[in-house]
């Protein structure tokens, strides 16, 4: 029997090419969109495509929920109960820009409060549902190792004033971490926390010359634009269980830009 993940947000870039690795190395998916369902069915045949590449046969099902509401995320919990029974990887990776760009001084409630709402208080509570029902699972069968992988970004330590909502919802994120990392490792349940850089998505579009401009100048020390695969490369090294004795940990994805150098 495959194990399961649930990806949220994984119609389209990070979340896109995780599902299409995980499809790869032969897990079942839960293929999590908001409004986009034509990505996300391309998702799907293309994460079956991949894993028959691979030579596994994998189940991938869509489900349309908005992390922020919670009934959409106890449907999503429910949908992945109903359609595979278990869960062994959840995977926190919806996520959105703030709309306009806008000074700390200037920017709006309204942006604050759908930013904290999408990218803090929907993985919180989804993985709160998803962690109590890894817990029942692992009563039943001691052997489980359910893992939790939430993608926050370097904003969570990074201080740009002119989107300090997005970065308030991430560096809450990190805590999220912790806090989930130290209450689940009794019961056999590792929690990570991966920090892409700048990565080239649908999400970085709009602002693609500015950081061209800065990854020539420096900005890395890895002189290229993350794309969507190095962090999925990151989550497969999870799925696979090769951190088995490490938990609230933070993988960097980010061309080494957490080094301070001087
Ligand atoms: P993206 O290309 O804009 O894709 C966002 C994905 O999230 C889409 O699949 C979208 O679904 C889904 N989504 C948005 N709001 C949702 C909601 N309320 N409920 C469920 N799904 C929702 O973004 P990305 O660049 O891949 O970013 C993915 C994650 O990585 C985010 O958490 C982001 O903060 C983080 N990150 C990105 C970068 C970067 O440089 N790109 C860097 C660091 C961290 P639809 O297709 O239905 O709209």
């Amino acid at each position: 029997m495959n194990p399961v993940a649930l990806i949220t947000g994984a119609s389209r870039g990070i979340g896109r090419a995780i599902t299409l690795e995980l499809g790869g190395i032969g897990y079942d998916l839960v293929i999590n969109f908001v409004s986009n369902q034509e990505a996300a069915v391309q998702t799907r045949n293309d994460a079956v495509q991949r894993a028959a590449q691979n030579g596994k046969t994998i189940r991938a099902e869509i489900c349309q929920a908005d992390i922020s509401r919670g009934e959409d995320r106890a449907r999503l919990v429910d949908f992945t109960r109903e359609k595979f029974k278990r869960l062994g990887l959840l995977v926190n990776n919806a996520g959105i820009a703030p709309a306009v760009r806008a000074d700390i001084l200037e920017a709006s409630e309204s942006s604050f409060d759908q930013l904290m709402a999408v990218n803090l208080k929907g993985p919180y509570f989804l993985t709160q549902l998803a962690a109590k029902w890894m817990i029942a699972q692992r009563q039943q069968d001691a052997k489980l190792q359910p893992k939790i992988v939430t993608i926050n970004s370097i904003s969570a330590y990074t201080a740009s004033v002119n989107r300090g909502d997005y970065c308030i919802s991430k560096a809450g994120l990190a805590m999220m971490t912790k806090l989930f990392a130290a209450r689940l490792a009794e019961h056999g349940i590792t929690v990570y926390e991966i920090r892409p850089g700048v990565v080239a998505t649908d999400m970085t579009t709009p602002v693609k010359e500015k950081y061209d401009r800065l990854i020539a100048e420096g900005l890395t020390p890895i002189k290229r634009w993350g794309q969507p695969e190095d962090v999925a490369k990151a989550v497969v090294a999870i799925a696979l269980d090769l951190l088995p004795f490490s938990t609230g940990e933070v993988i960097n994805v980010d061309g080494g830009f957490h080094l301070a150098i001087l």
